[in-house]
């Protein structure tokens, strides 16, 4: 991996001489323009790069070679954090952002009544499936394009920024006419053709991490969509396979301050589908907090026994606006906002 850190006193004109000079070399470069310096990404073979003696042009302070094989995802390319503005919430600005709601749409009273709720209590964005990949065809597979409606109102109605799971390359046009936030999933994670598809769109993404995925794996799949041009991405830890069966996965608490110190991307967590169970979503949705997720995912349901899917690990409006308590407090200690 190549990655050019220009001199701070670098004039557009070296800059811009930098950038055709890797494009001659058949590279496509991506600019990283930081408060102080600019720094080029070079992707696509650099072995031409590597002979001629980019150190030496004019304007470069350093050029950096690592074995890593992510570019754009890293601190390196990008030493500050990535904040994405939706709708004037700051993804990745210092405060908690939580985002909340059904796993699946399932009616307009069901989602309007979820979403009032998880508003007042203080989430800023609206979750709910109406693409649903289950994992087995007899389940509930979404309401589809009425579930895309659905949310929309629910954004009118509350104000809330929506979040929704696309899950095939075709379906990208049609949630994004929607959605403020595309949701891959975490069966979707490594599904390169998506990802690719998502790296087109300037809208912000959040990719889950596959549950069989390390991290070198999940970083070079969210290469896939900043590698098209899209740098708007959000990572989430979701819970991983281990061999416990006591939870649905195993939350991954390290990967949090890992991911954060490997890359700029704001990093989430999904205590929900972590743990799969209701009792150990708060518990470990402070950890989480206290590892320095940026934000969090939490499925809460207004009728968890007649959910349509993960009603087991769904939490009440009443036991999500505890949290959101205790979350403030939390924030309190860490000095950030809830
Ligand atoms: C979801 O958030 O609705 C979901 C299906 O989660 P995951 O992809 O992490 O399993
Ligand atoms: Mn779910």
């Amino acid at each position: 991996m190549m990655i050019v850190i220009m001199d701070r006193t670098a004039s557009l004109a070296t800059i811009n001489s930098v950038l055709r000079f890797v494009e001659d070399s058949g590279c496509t470069p991506h600019v990283s323009k930081g408060d102080e310096k600019t720094i080029i990404g070079v992707v696509g073979d650099d072995r031409a790069l590597l002979s001629e003696k980019m150190q030496t042009m004019p304007g470069v302070e350093k050029v950096i070679q690592t074995a890593k094989p992510y570019r754009l995802v890293s601190r390196e390319w990008k030493p500050e954090n990535t904040v994405i503005d939706v709708n004037d919430i700051k993804i990745g600005g210092g405060d908690l952002t939580v985002i909340a709601g059904p796993c699946g749409v399932e009616s307009e009273t069901q989602l309007l009544e979820i979403a009032h709720a998880v508003k007042e209590a203080g989430a800023s964005i609206l979750r709910g499936g109406a693409f649903k990949p289950r994992t087995s065809p007899y389940s509930f597979q979404g309401l589809g394009e009425r579930g895309l409606e659905l949310l929309a109102k629910a954004r009118e109605a509350t104000g809330l920024a929506v979040i929704t799971e696309v899950v095939t390359p075709n379906q990208v046009p049609l949630v994004s006419q929607y959605a403020d936030i595309l949701q891959i999933g975490a069966r979707n994670s490594q599904n390169y053709s998506l990802l690719q598809e998502i790296g087109k769109l300037r809208k912000p993404v959040m990719l889950k991490r596959g549950m069989m995925s390390n991290l070198e794996e999940y970083l070079m799949a969210a290469e896939y969509i900043l590698a098209n041009g899209n740098y708007n991405v959000i990572l989430c830890e979701r819970g991983i396979r281990t061999f416990e069966t006591s939870t649905r996965n195993t939350m991954d608490i390290s990967a949090i301050p890992l991911l954060k110190s490997l890359s700029h991307l704001p990093m989430f967590a999904d205590p929900s589908h972590a743990t799969g169970k209701r009792s150990l979503v708060a518990p470990v949705a402070k950890a989480a907090v206290a590892a320095g997720a940026d934000g969090l995912m939490i499925e809460v349901h207004n009728h968890p026994e007649k959910a349509l899917s993960d009603g087991i690990q769904a939490l009440l409006p009443e036991s999500f606006a505890e949290l959101m308590k205790d979350l403030k407090k939390l924030g309190l200690a860490l000095n950030r906002q809830v």
